[in-house]
Order: structure tokens, then sequence, then C-alpha cells
């Protein structure tokens, strides 16, 4: 038994100079607000293990009796603290460390009245997580050998923002545009969004593969001439991402069915919680590709069972964001191809980010280390680590 004897929890204070924006990615005067009404973009909180946006993380430390400990980290919504140290540590204290799938079903029996969704998701996802790298820390191997082992050397990696020029010299093959227009914009964010492609084609190559990131942004008549131009033009799109709200489920199935014929996939799914979020999307037949994120998902845990169902029916799945946990996830699931990095300014090196230890990418892939557990270390010379008060 590894029992149970802390459990901390910390708000991550990023420094002041910490630019947590991806080039023209997210800044505050984004044109693309009057017409993206779901988030407050240029304040997205959160951490993304290795990178942290804006405002900070939380990170859940926890610790056994022989003093080995486990890091997870989580939160678009740091202030999910609350649910770690008042309902989930009382939980967790004391208990085997070792009975990972056990105590996530204990969490959230104990949190079904007022969660499922959202922030207490995002507070158990990080517990999980730390389960994990403390397992694995225990056993003395990594993670993706706890999850069955590599099905691949290395994970192929896509880069998500507007730099192309450095995207290219890091030798990636395929990049998200964060979509620069949306029907509220007309003709003038139509056109946005077919230079935005062109661009791509003509700085990282014609082969280079193109995605669009909406955030819930476009609607179904500007998704689909925007899709026609793009093939009548030749640009190699592969997925139009969260086109839709994500809980306009249909909508997406609806897409679909239009833009498949055309030879593009419908991507969605980062908002989605849990197994039961990522059945309905299957079921419905309303993605080709599943892009849970393992800080919403539930963790580990949770995403290992919304591959096996994905695996079960023909969807892969590419998660939403990057970081340790995501990597050996992806580097031990057949489901699982690609994966995305978001390539932040200001943590282009190691000395800038929460975690150190995070691979690097090489030609367009990145290898996942072979340290124990998740393989990572809090930083923490960066930023500040503030207790739960
Ligand atoms: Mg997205």
């Amino acid at each position: 038994m590894a029992k149970i004897v802390d459990v901390e929890v910390f708000k991550v204070q990023a420094p002041k100079t910490f630019d947590g924006s991806m080039g023209a990615f997210m800044k505050a005067d984004d044109k693309r607000l009057p017409y993206i009404t779901c988030k407050s973009m240029p304040r997205r909180n959160g951490d993304i293990s290795g990178v942290v946006l804006q405002e900070g993380a939380v990170v859940v430390k926890i610790t056994t009796e022989d003093g080995i400990y486990g890091l997870g980290s989580s939160g678009l919504y740091r202030n999910c603290t609350v649910i770690v140290q008042e309902v989930l540590k009382p939980l967790l204290l004391g208990a085997d460390a070792m009975e990972i799938e056990k105590l996530w079903d204990i969490m959230f029996k104990a949190t079904v009245a007022f969660g499922r969704k959202g922030a207490v998701i995002q507070a158990i996802s990080a517990v999980d997580i730390a389960l994990w790298d403390l397992m694995g820390k225990t056993m003395g191997i990594p993670v993706y050998q706890l999850l069955g082992g590599k099905v691949r050397d290395k994970i192929k990696v896509y880069a998500t923002g507007n730099d192309l020029e450095r995207f290219k010299a890091m030798g990636y093959k395929a990049n998200k545009i964060p979509a620069p227009g949306g029907p509220g914009q007309g003709l003038e964010g139509f056109k946005a969004n077919i230079a935005a492609a062109q661009r791509v084609a003509r700085i990282m190559g014609e082969d280079a593969e193109i995605m669009y990131d909406c955030w819930q942004g476009w609607d179904i008549e500007f998704t689909v001439k925007v899709c026609k131009e793009l093939k009548k033009q030749n640009l190699n799109v592969r997925w139009i991402e969260e086109p839709l709200m994500a809980d306009d489920i249909d909508g997406h199935a609806r897409l679909k069915d239009l833009l498949n014929p055309m030879g593009i996939l419908v991507a969605t799914g980062e908002h989605e919680y849990t197994r039961w979020g990522a059945r309905e999307l299957i079921e419905k037949k309303a993605i080709d590709i599943m892009q849970c994120d393992i800080w919403y998902s539930g963790g580990i845990s949770e995403m290992r069972k919304m591959l096996a169902y994905a695996k079960a029916h023909n969807v892969y799945v590419v998660p939403h964001c990057n970081g340790m946990p995501v990597y050996h996830v992806s580097i031990s699931s057949l489901q699982s191809p690609f994966a995305e990095t978001l390539v932040l300014q200001s943590a282009a090196n190691d000395a800038n980010r929460l975690f150190l230890g995070e691979p690097q990418v090489v030609d367009g892939f990145l290898d996942v280390p072979d340290r124990p557990g998740l393989g990572y270390e809090l930083n923490y010379d960066w930023g500040r680590m503030l207790p739960y008060s």
C-alpha cells in the first residue's frame, strides 16, 4: 500500500513578464471578439502543463508515506483549488495511491450532485494526473509503460498559431490556424480565412496540412462556404475544429455530412467531459476526430476510456493541447497518431515553463522521455506557487 499522507494544491502565478499569447494568437485587440461570444479569449486563463496561458494554473501534489510525490495540473478555472482542498482531499488522505480507478470513482460519485462537468472535473483531472505520476514513480517506470507501452517511437505533432516561419524552422509539417474571421465579419471574414490557408501553403509548403480552430464561432453556411473555396484552390485542409457551439452536437453531425464528401474532417470535443460526453459525440456521428482534453476530461484514467470507445467506432483522437500527460497517453494509444503543440512565444525555452523536462519538437515529431512517472518536475524558479488559503 502507498498510503497518501498529504494533498497540496497551488494556484500558479506567472511572472509579470510572461507573455502567454501565441504570437498573433489571443491578443487583447483580437478581431474575433465581435462574433465569438462564447469565451473571453484575451483573458482565457489556465495551464497546459508545460505552458501557461495568461493568469496561471492549478497544481496538485500528492505525497505518500514513503515520501514519493506525484504532480498533476489543471485549470482553465483556477479556483478549482477549492474543490481539491475542501472536497477531494478528505477523500484521498489515508487511501492507497495505487488504487487510481477506485479513487476516481469515489471522487466522481462524491461530487456528482454539483459536478459531472466543468470545474469539478478539472479538479478531479489534476488529482488523477498526479496519481498516475505517483504510481509511475513508485514503480520506477514511465506512465506510458503503465498504459501498455509505446505503440510508436515518437509522436507526430502539429503547431497551433501563426508564427509560420518559426514553425517551419522547427520542422513542423502541419499547422492549425486560429481562424482569423467568422460569419460576423461577412465577406471580409471569409477572405481572411482563405488568405490564412494560402499563407500556410506559401510558407510551410503545399504539402503542409492545414487545420482551422473556429472556437465555436462559425455557423454551417459560413463553414461550408470556406471549405468549398479551400477545396477549389487545392489547399491541403484536413479538419475544421469546433465550428459550432460545443453543445450543438446535431449541428456538427450535419456539418460532417456536408464536409466529408469534400474530404474534410470535423473535429471537436475539447469542451466535453468524461466518457459519457465522448459517447454522445461518437454515437451521434458528430465527429471524425475527437479532441478530448486531459485537463477537462477527467485525467488520464478517463482519457483511456474515451480512447477505447473511439477506437471501437473508428474515430481518431487528437487530444486538445499539449504537455507531458498528453504525450504519455498519445504514445501508448493506437487511436492517437497525431498531437497538438501550442507554441507560445514566452515558453520557447525550458526556463519559461511551469514544468521542466518537456521534450522538444524535432522535424515535426517528439519523443517521450523514459523517466519514471510523467518525467517532469515543477519549475520552482518560475512564477509563484500560492498554497490554498
Ligand atoms: Mg480548439
